[in-house]
This record gives C-alpha cells, sequence and structure tokens, in this order.
C-alpha cells in the first residue's frame, strides 16, 4: 500500500470535518486503501486545504509548504499548473512525483477541477491518486513490448500469417530486408516473384497439399533477395483452428538457412571426398554404428570380403559374421573401441562366400566435433598369405621333420603345459631316452637306413606314448617321452615298455636290426618344475645308465647332478672373470650379398677361463642372467665394441646382442645411453640383436625400452629367428629393421628340404614385412648360392670370416672389403673344432 501524501501540517490524523458525500471515515479509507486523497486550493488567501470535501475546511497551509511534498523538479511545474487553472478556471490532469524524504519516490496523478465560488475565491479542487503501481506496470509492458518487438525483428526466423486459403496476410518486417519492400504488392505475389523457378513448382504443390489436408508445411527453396542473389530459406507453417476445428488461420516462420545448406554441401563434398579415398584404399574399410553394427563398407572391402549384395547384410551385428570362437574377440574390440581404446588383432574368419581368411583387424572409435563416440571404424585387411607362411614356420620350427615328432621347444612347450595342469600329489615322469647302437647302424648301412630306423622308433615310441604321453625328438638319436602319473613308481612300467619296444628287432631294408636303448627317469615336481631342469636331470640319469654299459633305466638322483656343481662354480668364476680381464670382444663380420661389401661387424663375447680354457657364451650367457651379472656384463660388451667401432670407418655399423635378462632389469636404456655417450658412438651406427623372448610376455615395458631406443636411431634385428615362437605377431609388435635366420636352418642347407622351406618362408616373409633378413652360419659356397638365389639380403659365417679379435677386424674395416676369398673348408673345420672362433 502506498503512502499518500500528508497533509502538510499534520501528522496521521487528519483535520477534516462534515463531509455531505463521504465520511471522513471514507475519506481516510479510500487514502489508505486507494492511495486517493483530496485537496483543495484557495489562490484568495494562497491556502492549501486537505479535504474531505468540497465544503469542509480545515487549517490550511500556505502553498509554498504544500509543495515541499513534491519533487523539486516537479514543483514549478506543478504550481504553473495551478496558478493557469485558477486563472482559467479549467480542468485537466498531470502527474507529479513525490518529494524522495522518506526514501521512495510516487508517482502521483492529480486531477484538478474549479471548486463552487467566483473570480479570485474560486478555489481549486485536486484529487490526488498515487498511481506508482500501476505506472511501474506500464512500464514493464512497455519495456517487453519493446522487447518483444527487437526480438520480431532480429529473430532470424520471419513470422508470417496467412487467412484458410493460404492468402499472405501479414510477414514479419525483416522480410522486407531480405526479399526487399512489397512496394504496393500483395505480400503473396511478391512471395512468388521471388521464388526459384526450379523450386516453385515443388513449393506451391506442398503449399496446396497443406492447405487443403490441414498439414502442417515444412519446405526448403531459393528465394531472390534483394541483393540479386538466391538464398536457401525454410518455410514452416501450422494450421490455427476455431472452436469448431475449423481452419482459419495459417501461422508460419520463414528463415535463412543459407549458410547451412552451404555448410551441409561442404560436408558433401568432403564426404564425397572421403569416400572416394575410401575406395582407393587397398585395405577392407568398415564403419560401424556406436552399437557395433555394419553400416558402410567400401568397394575394395566388398571385394575383399566377397560381399555380392550389402544392403541385405547391413545394419546387423557387426560380430555375427565372424565365426562363433571369434565373436568373443571382436565385442570385446567393440566394446574397447566404445570406451575410446584401439584393438588390433589377428583373426579367423570366413568371407561372404566361405573362402576361410586370416585377417589383421583393428576397430576403433570416429569421434563426433564434440568429443562423442559416433561410429567405430573397423580397418583391414587379408592376412592370410602370411599368416599361412607363419603357421607354416610355427609347424616347421615345432616339428622334426624327419619323424613328425615334436621338436625340442615343442616337447619343452608340452612340459610347460603339463606342469601348468598338475594336481597336486601328482607327478610328472619325464623320459631321456637314448638308442645304444644308433651310430653303428648309420654308419654301415648308411643315412637312408638311418633315417628309416629313427622312423620306426618314433612310431614304436608314439604307440607307447599312447593317448596320454607326448613323445618328441631332441636331437640324432635323442628321444624323450613325457607321462603324468600318480606315483612316481608308475613311471617303472611306462620305462620298462619303452625298453621293451625299442629291445624288439627292426626289420630296415629287408634286414633285420637289433638296437636298445637306454632311459634316464626325472620326476616333476621333485626334481624340478622348469623343461629345462626336468630334461637335464633326466639327462643326467641317462648318462648313469649309459656308464653302467646301457640297456636300462635309472631315476635321477641329486648325487648324480655334478652338472649342476659345475653350473655354480662357473656362477661364482664369471662373478671374477670381468674385474680379471678373462672376457673380451670379437668382431665377426656381416656381408651384403649382392655386392660382397662389409656391411659390419657383430659383436661376440668371449670368456678366456683360466683352468677350462675358451667357455662358450652359449654356456656362460645363462649363468650370467641366473645370477644378475648380465647388466654388468651388458655394459662391458657395449662399451667395449662402441669404443673399438670408433676405429672404423663410419660406414661400418656394429651388432651387439642383448639379452632378455637386460630388458627385464629395465637398465637397458641406460646402458646403451652411456656406452654412445663415453665414445661418441653415433646411435645410427649401432644395431641391437635381440630374440622373440624379449617380446613373449607382451612386456609393454620391454617394447616402450626398445621403442625408445629406435627412435634415438639405433636398429634392432631379430635373432635367431625361426628357433623360437616364430609368431608374426612378434614381428608386428615391434618394426624390426632386421630379421636374423638362425644358423641351425642354414647349417641344414641344401640338403634338407624343410630347412630350405623355413629359410625360404622367412626371406618371404621379409619382404612382404619389407625387413631385410641376415642368415648366420653360413659355411658353405652352396649355402650362400641358394640363399642369393632366394633374395636373402645379407650373411654371416665361417664362409667369410671367423669372429675376429678386434685388431684384424680393424684393419678389415679399413679396407672396407672382405677379401674375395671365402674361409676355405679345412679352416672351417678347424673353427669348429676349437671351438671357439678366435
Ligand atoms: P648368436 O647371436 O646367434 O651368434 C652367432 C653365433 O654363431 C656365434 O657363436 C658365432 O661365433 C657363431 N657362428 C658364426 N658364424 C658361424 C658359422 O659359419 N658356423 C657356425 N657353426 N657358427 C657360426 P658364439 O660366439 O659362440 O655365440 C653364441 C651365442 O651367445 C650368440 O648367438 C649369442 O646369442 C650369445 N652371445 C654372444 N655374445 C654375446 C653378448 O655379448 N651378449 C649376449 N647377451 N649374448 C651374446
Ligand atoms: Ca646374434
Ligand atoms: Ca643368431
Amino acid at each position: 500500500m502506498h503512502k499518500p501524501i500528508t497533509p502538510p501540517g499534520q501528522g496521521q490524523e487528519q483535520r477534516v470535518q462534515g463531509d455531505p458525500a463521504f465520511s471522513s471515515e471514507t475519506l481516510r479509507h479510500l487514502r489508505d486503501i486507494a492511495g486517493v486523497s483530496v485537496w483543495r486550493w484557495q489562490p484568495a488567501d494562497n491556502q492549501v486545504f486537505h479535504t474531505g470535501s468540497g465544503s469542509s475546511i480545515g487549517q490550511g497551509v500556505p502553498i509554498q509548504q504544500a509543495l515541499k511534498q513534491i519533487h523539486p523538479e516537479d514543483r514549478s511545474r506543478v504550481k504553473r499548473k495551478l496558478v493557469a487553472a485558477a486563472r482559467t478556471g479549467g480542468s485537466g490532469r498531470f502527474e507529479f512525483r513525490s518529494n524522495p524524504t522518506g526514501g521512495s519516490v510516487h508517482t502521483l496523478s492529480a486531477t484538478f477541477f474549479p471548486g463552487e465560488g467566483e473570480g479570485e475565491d474560486k478555489p481549486i479542487q485536486i484529487i490526488v491518486h498515487d498511481i506508482t503501481v500501476a505506472r511501474r506496470a506500464e512500464l514493464a509492458l512497455r519495456e517487453s513490448e519493446e522487447h518483444y518487438r527487437n526480438a520480431v525483428a532480429l529473430n532470424p526466423e520471419i513470422p508470417w500469417l496467412a487467412n484458410a486459403e493460404g492468402k499472405l496476410i501479414e510477414v514479419g518486417p525483416r522480410w522486407n530486408q531480405i526479399a526487399g519492400p512489397a512496394e504496393g504488392r500483395e505480400y503473396g505475389q511478391h512471395w512468388r516473384e521471388r521464388l526459384h523457378p526450379e523450386d516453385a513448382p515443388y513449393v506451391h504443390a506442398q503449399w496446396a497439399h497443406s492447405i487443403a489436408t490441414g498439414e502442417p508445411l515444412d519446405v526448403e527453396y531459393r528465394l531472390l533477395t534483394i541483393k540479386n542473389e538466391y538464398i536457401w530459406m525454410r518455410a514452416r507453417a501450422a494450421p490455427g483452428r476455431d472452436d469448431t476445428g475449423r481452419i482459419v488461420r495459417w501461422y508460419g516462420t520463414l528463415a535463412d538457412i543459407n549458410t547451412h545448406r552451404q555448410a551441409l554441401a561442404a560436408l558433401r563434398d568432403s564426404e564425397e571426398f572421403a569416400r572416394s579415398i575410401l575406395e582407393s584404399s587397398t585395405t577392407a574399410i568398415e564403419v560401424l554404428d556406436a552399437e557395433g553394427r555394419l553400416i558402410f563398407i567400401n568397394g575394395p572391402g566388398k571385394a575383399l570380403m566377397e560381399i555380392d549384395d550389402f544392403a541385405r547384410i547391413a545394419h546387423r551385428p557387426f560380430d555375427s559374421f565372424w565365426p562363433q570362437q571369434v565373436q568373443p574377440a571382436i565385442r570385446n574390440a567393440i566394446a574397447s573401441a566404445q570406451q575410446g581404446h584401439t584393438v588390433r588383432q589377428t583373426l579367423f574368419g570366413p568371407t561372404a562366400k566361405g573362402s576361410p581368411r586370416w585377417w589383421d583387424i583393428s576397430i576403433s572409435p570416429i569421434r563426433s566435433a564434440d568429443g562423442r563416440i559416433e561410429r567405430l571404424l573397423a580397418l583391414s585387411s587379408d592376412v592370410s598369405d602370411a599368416k599361412r607362411i607363419e603357421l607354416e614356420i610355427i609347424h616347421l620350427a615345432r616339428h622334426d621333420a624327419l619323424t613328425g615328432l615334436a621338436n625340442r621347444m615343442h616337447f619343452y612347450e608340452q612340459i610347460d603345459a603339463a606342469l601348468a595342469r598338475l594336481k597336486p600329489l601328482q607327478s610328472m615322469a619325464v623320459f631321456s631316452i637314448d638308442l645304444d647302437d644308433f651310430k653303428l647302424v648309420n654308419d654301415t648301412m648308411g643315412h637312408p637306413a638311418g633315417d628309416q630306423l629313427l622312423r620306426d622308433v618314433a612310431t614304436r615310441l608314439a604307440v607307447c606314448a599312447g593317448g596320454t604321453g607326448f613323445v618328441g625328438r631332441l636331437g640324432g638319436d635323442e628321444f624323450a617321452l613325457l607321462f603324468e602319473v600318480y606315483k612316481p613308481e608308475d613311471s617303472v612300467l611306462v620305462a620298462q615298455a619303452i625298453l621293451a619296444t625299442l629291445a624288439r628287432p627292426f626289420i630296415i631294408e629287408g634286414e633285420t636290426v637289433n638296437i636298445g636303448a637306454s632311459v634316464g627317469i626325472a620326476i616333476a615336481p621333485r626334481n624340478g618344475t622348469n623343461p629345462e631342469i626336468l630334461m637335464q636331470s633326466a639327462d643326467v640319469a641317462l648318462y648313469r645308465v649309459k656308464a653302467e654299459h646301457g640297456r636300462g633305466f635309472r631315476f635321477f638322483e641329486p648325487a648324480m647332478d655334478l652338472a649342476l656343481k659345475g653350473r655354480r662354480e662357473m656362477k661364482r668364476d664369471l662373478s671374477r672373470a670381468l674385474e680379471r680381464k678373462e672376457l673380451f670382444v670379437v668382431y665377426q663380420p656381416q656381408i651384403d650379398i649382392a655386392s660382397n661389401r662389409l656391411n659390419g661387424f657383430e659383436a661376440l663375447l668371449r670368456w678366456q677361463h683360466p683352468a677350462r680354457g675358451a667357455v662358450s657364451p652359449a654356456d656362460f650367457i645363462p649363468l650370467a642372467e641366473e645370477s644378475g651379472l648380465i647388466d654388468e656384463i651388458g655394459a662391458f660388451v657395449l662399451q667395449e665394441a662402441c669404443a673399438e667401432a670408433m676405429h672404423w670407418p663410419d660406414a661400418i655399423r656394429l651388432a651387439v646382442n642383448l639379452s632378455p635378462a637386460q630388458f627385464r632389469s629395465r637398465a637397458v636404456n641406460r646402458t646403451v645411453a652411456e656406452a654412445l655417450n663415453k665414445t661418441g658412438m653415433p646411435a645410427t651406427r649401432l644395431e641391437l640383436e635381440i630374440t622373440e623372448s624379449v617380446l613373449l610376455d607382451e612386456s609393454t615395458e620391454a617394447i616402450a625400452a626398445l621403442k625408445a631406443l629406435h627412435a634415438s636411431g639405433i636398429r634392432v634385428a631379430l635373432d635367431d629367428f625361426g628357433t623360437g615362437y616364430s609368431s608374426l605377431s612378434y614381428l608386428r609388435r615391434f618394426p624390426f629393421d632386421k630379421i636374423k635366420i638362425d644358423r641351425s636352418f642354414v647349417s641344414d642347407l641344401p640338403g634338407s628340404e624343410e630347412s630350405a622351406a623355413i629359410v625360404r618362408s622367412i626371406i618371404g616373409l621379409g619382404r612382404s614385412l619389407k625387413t631385410r633378413v641376415t642368415a648366420e652360419g653360413v659355411e658353405t659356397w652352396d649355402q650362400l648360392l641358394m640363399l642369393s638365389a632366394e633374395g636373402c639380403d645379407e650373411a654371416q659365417g665361417y664362409l667369410f670370416s671367423q669372429p675376429l679379435p678386434a685388431a684384424q677386424a680393424r684393419a678389415l674395416a679399413a679396407t672396407r672389403s672382405l677379401s674375395a676369398r671365402p674361409a676355405e673348408p679345412q679352416e672351417i673345420a678347424a673353427a669348429k673344432r676349437s671351438g671357439t672362433d678366435s
């Protein structure tokens, strides 16, 4: 409730008496509730009364005093009005503001009219009405109207109104800005004129359809602007109906969607572009929606997957295209992609027409501009050929070609697997089997007879093993058998069965051949829990049988274990070898086959043991790994070899072997960096040779370490390829600069079909991966010719040179080419006999 102006000279009480029209009570109500008060000015005596009625008179105050109640800015105006009213005797209305003494300013409306009386005596009656609230509301209204007008003016959407027949009645003011003024014409006419002729028929048809059916309108068309260019507009309208449901109006909007259309067009262009890239790619590119349903596949992909009718398979879950056993892997990859990760794997799956294929497939997320995962991208490629080679290599690498039995590596894998399966209180027996008189047969009857005998032995042992045992051929006439037994004693029966079956005569080339066998037995877990120790223990037991004239079996006993004792002594000696300067490095040349030029040297470690003489690194490196000395020794080799390599011409590379154990201890990166720093050797001249086992345990740390080394310019070679797991996945896990074919395959060339196949496959693999291939252990011209014919890049072996002492290597490096004369066969034989190569 607003407080009206308080009559001058008065408090809350009104000194108003008598009122024929309104009681003073009523007046107070008027004042308090409606904010109305009644005043009277008598110009004659210049007194102002606050009155209840035209006649009653209270105590007056001079007008100057009364005016003090009025806002100073409004005072003179109010006074002028009143004076003018008094002079003319007219009536009227004005507004004024109260004096802000109490803090708030009120807006008041005064209605004045002449009272009764003559001339100077004629008073002026004034009814004052507090209109503060009303004014405020009005102002707010005006502001909101203003806002509305602005909103309409600024809104990119132009409102329009049409009658039920579709005649345009009104269009928002922005129409003029876009299309120019209608200049007297009807809006409908104006609009029709500016419609693009190509769009007009469609738009008119749509509009007519809406008018006829009452369906909302939504059309896009080009409109000629005032600048004489066409822009895209979108018109939408909905009908307004009366109570009976009859359409009385169409309420429409018109929006400028030109930029939007242009963006769309640009997008389509870029889509077109992307699509052309997709189609020219040779890999299969599939796009899945965020839920993993196939929504796009490029042309090459359709060809690769032999898909004739994409529409038929579109929108089906991607995993449903794969064989059941592969589906979980696909689903996992999709789930990972949905989490933002990329998963890559090699999986088997037939094409749409059922052709068997191996795929290298990666599934990764595609994000929209706002970062949401909108689509999934499935790539790549038919790796069946590479996979076939891999499987071939894996098979060849795991099996003995002569007998078809597992080779040593595969046999060890089986021991590992059996150990993992072993239940508590259960035992497992490993039998090491040696034929007693095999050499005799081989020498007297010839190799083919020897081979036949070995095959027959294999067959009999396989029968012996039955469905539960596992047989392997570990080398020459060494066989082994693995058997799970409840009690160690049970293995006696197996050993007896082996001896009995091999004691029966063999018929070889029509002749009866009698051989015997010796068997050594090791029991897991009692004698060891890893293949090497178990096999070694079984061998120790076997030697004991042989020493006791053979044809029997023995269990391993710890007392037999002189070999193990020897290892312990060697470990102790090795720990002193460095400080005693018993370790040194020799260098074996690596030769480019095509040009016969020296590419570099491989550093090979040597140990000159004071009592045992030259000890092979093959024997002491494993000891160094077990005892943890490998880091120190590895650092020594790197230092020594890098320092030496600085005496060679810049073009000559240095290859250094790294043990997997050096990666496990994590010191390797620092060790390498230190060696390079101290010697000043450029990283690009250094090549590190590692074996697959570095990558074996999926060690991301080892891969990270390798990648860091690689990034610094160091080259990385994969050593001994073909002997290990020989899995393609290792080759893919790291971009090797070189693959080295293990010398065991090379040494079998050119006689062995199997080795030839492996060597050929590895060279093929290198070619397809664009990785150089080096053959180790090349000893003969025949081997070199064959490797050369297969396209092998590089060779290393006694045919060219044994590993050389530093001084000789330095002299050879200076000439930069190898003496044209490779080693003579006698030299090779001598080198082999000596066991060391320096
Ligand atoms: P590797 O890396 O495969 O080295 C090649 C081996 O083949 C060397 O044996 C070399 O002397 C021998 N060799 C070279 N050409 C021929 C040939 O024409 N015929 C024959 N029969 N053999 C040939 P080495 O020096 O006894 O080394 C054996 C293994 O010891 C090496 O195999 C390597 O794995 C390891 N090794 C050697 N030096 C080091 C080292 O400094 N650090 C580490 N971690 N391992 C080393
Ligand atoms: Ca090597
Ligand atoms: Ca090797």
